[in-house]
């Protein structure tokens, strides 16, 4: 298996070092050079525990790995980061089912791929005979960098800085990472939105003089973000852990098709979904769910991508995102591969904001339907989901289960429903509170977080709990254009 980019066709890497480079030097993505088949072996798969299937899955993609480090990988990721063996149980609310995504270290689904990437970079470092440190520079809208920051803390041979949006993240979000421990970590925030952060990051990397001074200085730079492919990869296990899950308590038989909603920003989550579609998955629809930044909506409608519109912030913050990197990967297979025209269309993406697909390539993509929910509705759904079923989800998870409901007043559907339960209801506890009680206005954030767990009948999660005790090691605010500046001090360089 080796890796190529979607905008050119003369590089192939193997996938030690597309995980190093993380984005391609022509400004493309890493994608396989094909899909495994797993169809002829989804009946031995489905009794494997989630560690050996994601080794199973991983061994298919990561072939230049052997099966130590493979399994070593896995098992420092996977063994003692999450709060139950399962990793992502599913639960069953009424007809449909709630794929929990959400029990490591950071409350998020995020730590599902990012507890597991550190190690796959650390031991694609050693296998490629890099003497240099890798310096992971990463924006965030707030899961990913506590996610990032927790996974690559005291990794040796690896600095990570991350930089959030002042004003773009929950309390209990910025709190977690303003405390964050660890001796190669950077964290600060950025005066501005997520967009702000993220073309200011993007900038850096695009920078050929500061990346100079930072080789010079012993460093490489990588990402954390989905664009890498070690992001990504991870994902697509529990698509089939999940499918499996309910064929062996009978839910369905094997080869039945479902359907996954999935809350959707940077079109990681979903992709990795599409990915396991394209392995033989038996998958009806992808499910795309968005907030009232519902540029993906408009594009699975429509056919156009267009970024040109103010960005909203809204009670889902981990999806005000009005640039999808990783449906770069979506229209590479939909246009068979043609590294040309994609690379054709981001051009004239990164020139105005706006492009439109073929007809050709939107028959492609029948396999996805785009929904989205206003914050309104995604309070009201809280609070119904709370009152029918006895159980809390957060603000993600509600753009999902009522992008769901409005897909099925659609659509007569005969399959069961995966939805991907993204956040814990802890993570963003004001808004959750406030769609199933009145009167908090006045409580602190922790108070919040008490009053959700009476309230809702379940205890607060560790990794919050232990929130209260922590001091504030990191509180510093830049501007956008003081990144440069900000991350030469940390390196002393
Ligand atoms: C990141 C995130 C999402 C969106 O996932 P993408 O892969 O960016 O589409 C949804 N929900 C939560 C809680 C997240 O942290």
């Amino acid at each position: 298996m080796n890796y190529i980019s979607t905008r050119s066709n003369t590089e192939t890497l193997s996938a030690s070092q597309a995980i190093i480079k993380g984005l391609s030097d022509d400004g493309g993505l890493y994608v396989p050079s094909k899909f495994p088949d797993l169809r002829e072996e989804l009946k031995n798969l489905s009794t494997l525990t989630y560690c050996e299937l994601a080794f199973f899955i991983l061994k298919n993609f990561l072939t230049d790995f052997t099966d130590e480090e493979l399994s070593n990988c896995i098992n420092s990721a996977y063994k003692n980061n999450f709060d139950t063996s399962e990793i992502t149980p599913i639960k069953q609310i009424g007809n449909d089912y709630i794929l929990e995504l959400f029990h490591g270290p950071t409350l998020a689904f995020k730590d599902i791929a990012l507890t597991l990437m550190p190690h796959l970079l650390k031991t694609s470092i050693n296998k490629n005979n890099l003497d240099k440190e890798i310096l992971v520079l990463t924006a965030t809208s707030g899961d990913t960098g506590k996610a990032a920051l927790e996974g690559f803390k005291d990794i040796d041979n690896v600095k990570i800085i991350v930089f959030f949006p002042e004003n773009g993240v929950s309390p209990i979000q910025k709190l977690q990472m303003k405390t964050q421990e660890g001796k190669n970590v950077f964290v600060a925030g950025i005066n501005g939105n997520f967009d702000d952060a993220q073309s200011a990051v993007k900038k850096i990397f695009s920078n050929d003089d500061f990346n100079k001074i930072l080789n010079k200085n012993g460093f490489i730079l990588s990402s954390a973000n989905s664009i890498n492919i070690g992001r990504l990869l991870p994902q697509v296990v529990y698509y089939f852990y999940s499918y499996f899950k309910l064929v062996n308590t009978k839910k369905i038989k094997l080869f039945d098709k479902v359907n996954f909603v999935v809350p959707t920003g940077n079109f990681g989550d979903i992709l990795a979904g599409y990915y396991a579609k394209e392995m033989g998955l038996p998958v009806n629809k992808l499910i795309c769910a968005s907030n009232e930044n519902n540029v993906l909506y408009d594009f699975f409608r429509t056919g156009e991508y267009n970024k040109n519109k103010e960005l909203k912030l809204t009670t889902s913050p981990s999806m005000d995102i009005l640039v999808s990197s990783n449906l770069e990967r979506l229209l590479f297979e939909s246009c068979n591969r043609d590294s040309r025209l994609i690379s054709a269309l981001f051009k004239s993406f990164s020139e105005t904001g706006y492009y439109k697909i073929s007809n050709l390539m939107r028959q492609n993509l029948n396999d996805f339907c785009g929904y989205y929910c206003t914050d309104e509705e995604v309070s009201e759904t809280i609070n119904h989901v709370f009152n029918k079923y006895n159980y809390l989800i957060d603000t993600h998870t509600s753009v999902a289960y009522c992008s769901l409901n409005k897909f099925k007043s659609n659509n007569s559907n005969k399959y069961k429903n995966i939805i991907l339960s993204t956040a814990s209801p802890f993570k963003f506890a004001k808004d959750v509170l406030n769609s199933i009680n009145n009167n908090n206005n006045n409580l602190q954030d922790f108070d919040v977080i008490d009053k959700l767990s009476i309230l809702g009948k379940i205890d607060v999660p560790k990794p919050i709990a232990d929130l209260r005790d922590k001091k504030i090691i990191h509180d510093n605010i830049y501007d956008k254009n003081e990144l440069k500046l900000a991350i030469q001090n940390f390196l002393e360089i």
